[in-house]
């Protein structure tokens, strides 16, 4: 992923310049030691829009981290790893399949 970015729609227009499928991970910035360390909070998708997707999080999180996804399928994936890697406080449920796909999370 890229970043981490000031989660305003302003700076999501200038990172994300392609519409396209993609995953994010919002958070905030560690203080002391950690001033550098990017804390994930909440990590999701977009199937379609990632940065559309984002701009419904402005003002929830400080920073953002994205990148963009190959396909609809790789986008799951990418999330399902990022939630069991992360096991961020803000995600209170497993990433959900799309509607209609029978894929399984690879890291269940
Ligand atoms: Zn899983």
């Amino acid at each position: 992923m890229s970043g981490p970015y000031d989660l305003t729609s302003k700076t999501i227009d200038s990172k994300i310049s392609k519409t396209q499928a993609g995953n994010y991970a919002l958070g905030t910035m560690g203080s002391g030691q950690k001033a550098n360390t990017f804390l994930v909070g909440y990590v999701g998708r977009s199937d379609t829009d990632v940065a559309e997707r984002l701009k419904d999080h402005v003002d929830t999180y400080e920073k953002f981290m994205f990148s963009y996804a190959s396909s609809v399928k790789a986008a799951f994936e990418e999330e399902c790893r990022n939630y069991h890697d992360f096991n961020p406080p803000g995600n209170s449920v497993h990433p959900a399949c799309p509607d209609g796909k029978g894929w399984k999370c690879p890291y269940c």
